[in-house]
């Protein structure tokens, strides 16, 4: 420890546990929870997932599917869906009207995670990263090398960008300016506020699956934020931002700013929180509140991203835990989430960190 020494470490670290900072976080401490019964198997989702999450809780409990591959299959239909212009088949492209998807998946009971990034010209990219998972032993694939592997596997290629999303990205493309706010230098306020683009849409669904024996399995898929720069990479594929799950004590999830849930390894964290003793909902809470303390910290050079009291973007954890509780909370606004139970599949509303 070179500028800190361990008592000033101590200190901080205590100091940030008053604060109510992750106690236990870095432990490998394991809670025991209640057992959980066959009927509390369990699948949520982002609010897009209704029907995602019958098919995974469908295939747990009738299929004895594991989580993971119940998740992937459960996601497929929001991927194949040309309305939903934030997954898959008629996702919206990057800056160069091309579709490239981000995707990972992770499976509880063998702690091990597939994922593929920026992948073109493939309507299921969850499918790909769980091969990735399965018949390899690497996590990510990226780019080009990611699509010949999907190749190599016999996926299909398919034109993944419909009429539609065309119609939005010319729209977006001619009312492009110096003051695009993906090129934020200094100042982000455009100096002509009829040239600005209109906010980025994102979207992204992600399902995590708590099985009849308890197992846990997730799966995050998007076609990412809309006109993104070639070849960013948003959280959907990375393990630990957009998804992780631990099998002793739940799994997480996240939608909405990528590099907020990649800079605060967000789903890392929500998990961990569950470790040490958080519900779902206050994991999720937990979460986006150190994520609002690392944006007010950035504010000074991403003031966009901040509007004077709380983060200025949206974002949104979905967790369940290893005994069936779960819970979902989003940065602002409302938002509502999906979950399928015993008592069936519905929506219900995430909590909120900053309420209007
Ligand atoms: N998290 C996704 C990304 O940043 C987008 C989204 O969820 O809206 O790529």
């Amino acid at each position: 420890m070179s500028t800190l020494d361990r008592r000033s470490f101590l200190r901080l670290t205590g100091a940030s546990l008053a604060a109510g900072a992750l106690p236990g976080a870095l432990s490998a401490h394991s809670p025991s929870f209640a057992a959980a019964a066959a009927e509390d198997a369990i699948a949520i989702s982002s609010g897009n997932g209704l029907q995602a999450v019958a098919i995974a809780r469908r295939l747990v409990v009738e299929q004895n599917m594991r989580p993971v591959s119940a998740a992937v299959q459960g996601v497929a239909v929001v991927e194949a869906d040309p309305n939903d212009l934030s997954v898959g088949y008629g996702g919206l492209p990057n800056e160069l009207g091309v579709v490239q998807l981000d995707s990972g998946c992770m499976d509880g009971p063998t702690h091990n995670a597939g994922s593929v990034a920026s992948i073109e010209d493939i309507k299921h990219p969850a499918q790909v990263a769980e091969l990735v998972m399965d018949r390899t032993d690497h996590v990510n694939l990226v780019g080009p090398g990611a699509r010949q592997f999907a190749l190599d596997h016999g996926f299909p290629v398919e034109n993944l960008l419909t009429d539609h999303a065309r119609k939005i990205w010319l729209k977006w493309r001619a009312k492009r300016s110096d003051d695009d706010r993906l090129w934020p230098l200094g100042d982000t306020e455009p100096a002509d506020p009829a040239l600005a683009d209109e906010p980025r849409p994102w979207g992204t669904i992600h399902c995590s699956v708590l099985a009849p024996n308890r197992d846990l399995g997730c799966c995050t898929t998007t076609s990412g934020l809309a006109f993104k720069i070639p070849g960013r990479i948003g959280d959907s594929p990375l393990i630990g931002c957009g998804l992780y799950c631990d099998n002793e004590v739940g799994s997480a999830g996240a939608t909405g700013r990528g590099e907020a849930a990649i800079l605060s390894g967000g789903s890392w964290l929500v998990v961990e929180r569950m470790r040490a003793g958080d519900t779902p909902t206050e994991a999720c809470l937990a979460a986006l509140q150190r994520v609002a303390v690392q944006a007010k910290r950035s504010a000074r050079w991403q003031p966009a991203l901040w509007d004077g009291k709380r983060p200025n973007f949206g974002l949104t954890f979905y967790a369940v835990r290893k005994d069936g509780l779960y819970g979902a909370a989003t940065m602002r606004g409302g938002g509502s989430f999906a979950v399928a139970d015993a008592k069936g599949a519905r929506k219900e509303k995430c909590a909120v960190a900053f309420p209007d």
